[in-house]
């Protein structure tokens, strides 16, 4: 088989420049998605070896396209789409934000997967294993944010716009498992734990290391055939409710 492809959306840094440099060393052509051309390719440059810069703003219906055209035109295939570009705007209190964050977050959080996702398609089905991996948050999940012993309820989290943003593309990780099951596809969701990174400023000091959310998207992004389909996953593999 040629060489295995893979696309990262807003890897220029991050948890999504991790995982690009993680399939990288497996192997993988990785295509580094960013919105800034330049960041792009110094990102790519700095990762090295499989790893190629793609313009990609996924909030831009044009460029989208024109990306998948050119993927589908030179290289023909794509074995793992890492939809992982997101943005948080406020983080907290919980129910406060307002509608206009709200429609901001939703444009890339969820609709920006979509159109990503809808667009890559046809690509995907040329994989013989296709895998599409929705980094998401644990704070998306609607158990850990009530009940007896809450992690993640008002006060801590992130936002509203945020948290229900990540909620719907749970939802939406779903539907896409169930849509493409038969054609063998595996569609899961990632929490990739508080991490270190220009998103969450709280967890310049607590957060985790990047690298280590990285390898849960890798697992993920690499399933067996007779892996799962429509899970929400920790980064260290444990389902998330
Ligand atoms: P960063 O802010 O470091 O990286 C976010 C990436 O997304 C950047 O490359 C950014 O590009 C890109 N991006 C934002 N908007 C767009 C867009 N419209 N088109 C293309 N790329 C875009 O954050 P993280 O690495 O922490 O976040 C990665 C993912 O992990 C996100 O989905 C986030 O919600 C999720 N996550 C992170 C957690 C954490 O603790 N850090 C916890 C839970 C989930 P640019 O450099 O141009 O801004």
């Amino acid at each position: 088989m040629n060489d295995r492809t893979a696309l990262v959306t807003g890897a220029n840094k991050g948890i999504g420049r991790e995982i690009a440099r993680l399939l990288a060393a497996q192997g993988f052509i990785v295509y580094v998605g960013s919105r800034d051309a330049d960041r792009g390719r110094q990102a790519a440059q700095e990762i090295g070896g499989g790893a190629r810069p793609l313009r990609l703003d996924v909030t831009d219906a044009a460029g989208i396209a024109e990306a998948a055209a050119w993927l589908d035109r030179e290289v023909g295939r794509l074995d793992v789409l890492v939809n992982n570009a997101g943005i948080s705007i406020t983080l907290d209190p919980p129910v406060a934000s307002d509608v206009e964050e709200f429609r901001r977050t939703y444009e890339t959080n969820v609709f920006g997967v979509l159109a990503v996702t809808n667009a890559f398609l046809p690509a995907l089905r040329r994989s013989p294993h296709p895998r599409i991996v929705n980094v998401s948050s644990g704070t998306a999940s609607l158990t850990w944010s009530t009940g007896a012993n809450p992690q993640f309820a008002t006060g801590s989290g992130g936002g509203a716009a945020y948290r229900s943003s990540k909620a719907a593309l749970n939802a939406l990780t779903v539907f896409y498992a169930l849509t493409l099951a038969e054609e063998g596809f595996k569609v899961n969701a990632l929490a990739p734990g508080l991490r270190a990174t220009d998103l969450n400023e709280r967890a310049a000091a607590s957060g985790g290391d990047p690298a280590e959310a990285a390898e849960g998207a890798v697992r993920l992004a690499v399933l067996p055939d007779d892996g799962p389909t429509g899970g929400f996953f920790s980064w260290d593999g444990t389902p998330v409710p």
